[in-house]
């Protein structure tokens, strides 16, 4: 696989791993996006594992 395409497929799979919701994180797995719309934390409260998603940038830390 080249790099491009790596980046392509990269970017798909972030589109289903973001969540559009206000955590705004980025899941290992892809998320119910079609039926829940957001990670399950955003739709209904459920802490989500902090294993299971990548910790926030730095941008979203230094937001005051
Ligand atoms: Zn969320």
């Amino acid at each position: 696989m080249t790099l491009a395409k790596e980046a392509a497929l990269d970017k798909a799979m972030a589109a289903r791993q973001t969540c559009p919701g206000p955590c705004g994180r980025r899941y290992f797995h892809c998320l119910p996006l079609k039926t829940l719309g957001s990670c399950l934390e955003c739709h209904d409260g459920t802490p989500a594992d902090p294993a299971s998603y990548i910790a926030p940038s730095a941008k979203h830390l230094l937001a005051a």
